[in-house]
Order: C-alpha cells, then structure tokens, then sequence
C-alpha cells in the first residue's frame, strides 16, 4: 500500500534546518567536538524544591487519573496569584485563565478555535514557526509582519494593507522576542490593542520569555494596555523561567471567549497536563524565586561573554535586555546558510541561521546563551582561529 501523506503535510515548508542538522550529523560521526549554539532549550536543571513537589505528588493515587483538560483549580490560582504578583492585574482563575501542556500546545491549537479555510493570521517573521504552520494546519493563511532593524523588530501596524487587516481574524506576537531578541514597551501594545478592537482581530501574545530579562528590566504584559483583556490573551510558560521545558507546562491568560474557545478545542483533543506536574507548577510560582534571579544572573554573564567576544571578532550585534538569544548580522559576503555552514565546518559551532524563521531573518544567525561560559571562551577561541 502507498502511504500517502495529506496534503497540509506536503505543502508545509521545507524544513530549513535540514542541511545544518545533516551537516552536525556527519561532524558527530567523524568524532568533532560540537559546541550547540542553536537550540534554545536551558541547559540548567530544574531547581529542587521543584523537582522534590513532583516527587511527593507523583505518589500521590488522586493524581494518577485523567486531569481537568482546563487545569486544577489550584493551578489555575496559583498562576492568578503569580499574575498580580508580577503585572498587578487581577485574574479569574475559572474564566480567564487555562493550563496548557507547553505554551506551545495552546500556541498550535488556537488557530482550531478561529480560523475557518481561507482566514488570514497575522504572523511576525522572522518568528517562532508553530505560528504560522498552526494557521496552515486549519486551513488558514499567514500573511507575515516583517521584523527588521529598521523597525527595531516590532511590526508596522501601519503598513499593513487595509484589506488584510479586515480579513484577519488573529494575530500572533512575541516579546521578549525569539528569535531577534527584541522587546516590546507599554505604547505598543496599546497600539496593538487599538489596530485590534478597529479591525476585529484576536491578539495571541507569547510572552514565554517575560522572566528572562536583565538588569532589572521586567517586560510589560500585553494585558496591561487599556482594553486588552477584551481583545486577546497572553500564552506563558514554566519552559524557561524555571528550566522546565522537558516537563510540559504552560497556560494562558485573558479574555473570557478566547480562552473557553481554547478550552473547547482542548476538550476534543488532550486530557490535560499530569497533575503532579501541575502540582509542581504551584510551588515554581508560588516558591521563592532566588531560582529566577540566579537564572538571569547566569544568561548575563553569558551574554556579556558573547557580545563582548563577537564584537571583538567585528561581528554587528546587539546586547539584548531579555531572552537567551544573540541575533547577529553576518559579515559581508555571506547568506545566513553560508556563514552558519562556515561556523559548523570550520569551527564545529552550531547556530541557526536566520532565514530559518522566515525570509526576513536573512542576513542574520541566531546563537542560544545555552552552554556554560567556558564552551562559550571556547567557542570565541574557535571564530578567532577560523576568520571570516
Ligand atoms: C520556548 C518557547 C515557547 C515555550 O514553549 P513551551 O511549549 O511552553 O515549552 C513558546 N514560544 C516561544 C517563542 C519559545 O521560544
């Protein structure tokens, strides 16, 4: 029998990465000392007191059965508790908020709940690319919002075409932004609100990296603007924050129709995150957050180990107020794929190249601060004796 894939797998994108990862495995083989700068998944285990609340949960039989596909109660509070903690907004935790198996689940679900074939999505790109494949997977169509320098990767609501922005029905966005690094301010987002009650469309903000900021930055929350509680909701994530990404944790927060429209879609298609887990979540939020300080501290003493060495080396980068990554200009004369693949061959140092998240990402690679300071030294080492 022919197995015959359905046609929203054959028309996905091919995946961009494939000659990279071709590339790494042949390294591997060969028995190079790979230094991988590109997947942006924490290196650091997940604090204790987090690890030891599973342990005590997992023991425990009322949680070895089928959860609530919206969160335990309890969850859902303790995620209430943190938000007025952190954003000083008040939360109902029945109506507006859901547990989520990863941000990254509700992010690929939440196209099911509002996009019929043909709708359009507005996607940032370059962009976290569950965005645009989810809106494929229903039947929809992205139209991307670049992200350039220019506009300090920020998208121009302005230029959107009129005709577009009647059509859209949803609209992703990510501040602290992977994979640019760029951050977004208060004014924004009530820009974003205003664009969205004018044309009818629903705002999605992926805020996975709002903890990951440095020297005292704390990154706004999209519900913080006038007006945004009735037009979106903001997905976070226990991934980064706590290093937790292997654990499946996330939720999302906001208007009441938004989320009971995820939560219907969720009903059909998983049974919730284990509740140990979720049990584990309480005491990440509801823990001391020295954790989330240290976590920062060492990001930053990578990052400034980074930025200070490719600068040096005459690399164009930014230093970043937030996330783990650098994203950084290639010198003249090479495509992103080239330089990567010039990194990958000569010096054995992974990265991903830009174009990866969209056309618009060209001219740029993405290094993730994932590895300890002395492969990062070395890693520099490696650039200096390679050139460019
Ligand atoms: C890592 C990441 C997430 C988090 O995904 P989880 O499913 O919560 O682990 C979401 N969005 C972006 C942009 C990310 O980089």
């Amino acid at each position: 029998m022919k197995i015959e894939k359905s046609q929203r797998l054959k028309q996905l994108p091919p995946y961009l990465f494939k000659e990279i990862d071709r590339q790494k495995t042949v390294m591997r083989a060969k028995g190079a000392d790979i230094i991988d700068l590109g997947v942006g998944d924490p290196d650091l285990p997940t604090p204790a007191h987090i690890i030891e609340a599973l342990q005590s949960a997992a023991l425990d039989p009322a949680n070895h059965r089928y959860p609530s596909y919206t969160g335990m109660a309890s969850f859902n509070r303790a995620v209430a508790g943190w938000y007025k903690r952190r954003f000083g907004i008040d939360l109902d935790p029945e109506s507006e908020v859901i547990t989520l198996i990863g941000s990254k689940e509700g992010i690929a679900h939440i196209p099911l709940a509002f996009i019929n074939p043909g709708d359009v999505a507005l996607v940032p790109s370059p962009g976290y690319p569950v965005y645009d494949i989810s809106v494929q997977f229903a039947g929809g169509r992205s139209v991307s919002m670049d992200l350039t320098a220019d506009n300090r990767f920020l998208p121009d609501l302005d230029a959107i075409p009129a005709d577009v922005a009647q059509s859209a029905r949803l609209m992703f966005l990510n501040y602290p932004n992977n994979p640019t690094s760029a951050t977004a301010e208060g004014d924004f987002f009530d820009r974003v609100v205003a664009f969205a009650a004018k044309h009818e469309v629903i705002v999605c903000h992926d805020a996975a990296y709002s903890e990951l900021a440095f020297e005292g930055y704390r990154p706004a929350s999209f519900l913080q603007s006038d007006g945004a509680r009735e037009v979106g909701i903001e997905f976070h994530s226990l991934s980064k924050t706590y290093n937790m990404t292997g654990w499946r944790l996330g939720f999302a927060v906001g208007c009441k129709a938004v989320i009971q429209a995820l939560g219907q879609v969720k009903s059909n298609i998983d049974s919730g995150a284990f509740q140990a887990v979720q049990l584990a979540g309480i005491a990440a939020l509801e823990g001391d957050q020295e954790c989330v300080a240290q976590m920062r501290n060492t990001y930053m003493q990578r990052r400034d180990l980074l930025v200070g060495g490719l600068r040096e080396l005459g690399l164009h980068v930014e230093k970043p107020r937030a996330t783990f990554y650098l994203w950084i200009a290639v010198p003249d004369g090479y495509t992103s794929a080239q330089f990567a693949t010039h990194l990958l061959t000569r010096a054995g140092i992974v990265v991903t190249p830009g174009n990866g998240f969209g056309a618009p990402g060209e001219g740029y690679v993405r290094m993730a601060l994932t590895v300890d300071e002395k492969r990062l030294a070395e890693a520099l080492e490696r650039m200096r004796g390679t050139g460019f």
